[in-house]
């Protein structure tokens, strides 16, 4: 069983191109590096034979994996737009129909139920790597560096871990190679970049690291009769910790449900001012990524390693 794993562009020693960079500076050859090594060393502990290549010359990638007749090929990549909002995973094979396609499938479906990001499918694109390797080659685009909450994601270890998990249960599963978790020793980070997503009438518009000025963007934009509702969301659970909603006086039903609970014993706000709830801290069900990160810490000092 033989697989090359593809970090995507160059490190600077090797025809350096640092691929898509963060809001930050983050750049994309630094990320897929650093979940590449991890699937990489999950997939030698399961018995793989493993070559890792990461170059920016992508003839030299697709030559230096054909060289060494693997049975599958996978690289990894973030993703990235000009408009910061766009967010979420994606897989891509070469073409409908064969290893490539399951293969992407199967990652896919695992990708997004570990980290609960978007789900933005399986695509299909006549990519040089995808397109010049001899085998069935799958390309996986682990969230966007190019949006500001998904950048911070990615500068986190555990991030990393639970990505690469996902991609070598998905990966075995399609091939049908058992596969049993192998977690990296990792150190976990102590801060976590912590970013306060801007949710407006349900679409993420920027994300903040201050949460009082992500407070005050969503006050702003219902205010000022932009949009209906809002909330502020922490990345690293998930959890709403401030939603506003315009006034409205409506008849809740089955089809048109109240914008929000508001507090009964609140006095009315000003006329054409939001109402605005500070919530308890809850856990959405989107908290998949922090059980699996809870998971993979309980079973690593479990394991006295
Ligand atoms: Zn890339």
């Amino acid at each position: 069983m033989k697989a090359v794993i593809n970090y995507g562009h160059g490190p600077k020693d090797v025809g350096h191109d640092p691929g898509a960079i963060g809001p930050t500076g983050y750049q994309e050859t630094t990320q897929n590096k650093e979940v590449g090594e991890r699937v990489v060393n999950k997939l030698k502990v399961n018995g793989w034979e493993i070559l890792a290549i990461q170059d920016g010359d992508l003839w030299d990638v697709t030559n230096g994996a054909n060289d060494f007749n693997p049975d599958y090929f996978l690289s990894i990549h973030a993703n990235s737009f000009a408009d910061n909002i766009a967010h979420g995973v994606e897989t891509i094979a070469l073409a409908a129909g064969g290893m490539g396609e399951k293969m992407a499938k199967e990652i896919q479906k695992e990708l997004v139920a570990a980290t609960g990001l978007t789900n933005r499918g399986v695509k299909f694109n006549n990519l040089h790597v995808l397109r010049e390797t001899d085998c069935p080659a799958t390309l996986v685009e682990i969230g966007f560096i190019s949006n500001p909450a998904e950048e911070a994601l990615m500068k986190q270890d555990l991030f990393d871990e639970t990505v690469a998990s996902a991609i070598c249960r998905g990966f075995s599963r399609a091939v049908g190679v058992p596969y049993t978790e192998a977690v990296n020793p990792v150190a976990p980070n102590p801060e976590p970049t912590v970013m306060y997503r801007i949710i407006i009438d349900n679409k993420q518009s920027m994300a903040l690291s201050s949460q009082d000025d992500a407070i005050a963007e969503v006050k702003k934009s219902i205010d000022a009769g932009q949009a209906q509702k809002g909330c502020v969301q922490r990345n690293t659970d998930f959890a709403n910790i401030f939603e506003y909603a315009k006034v409205q006086i409506t008849t809740p039903t089955q089809e048109n449900p109240p914008l929000q609970t508001l507090d009964p014993s609140a006095t009315p706000e000003k006329a054409g001012m939001g109402k605005e709830t500070m919530t308890v801290e809850k856990f959405s069900s989107q908290t998949s990524l922090l059980r699996k990160i809870l998971q993979l810490l309980l079973d690593y000092f479990k394991g006295g390693a």
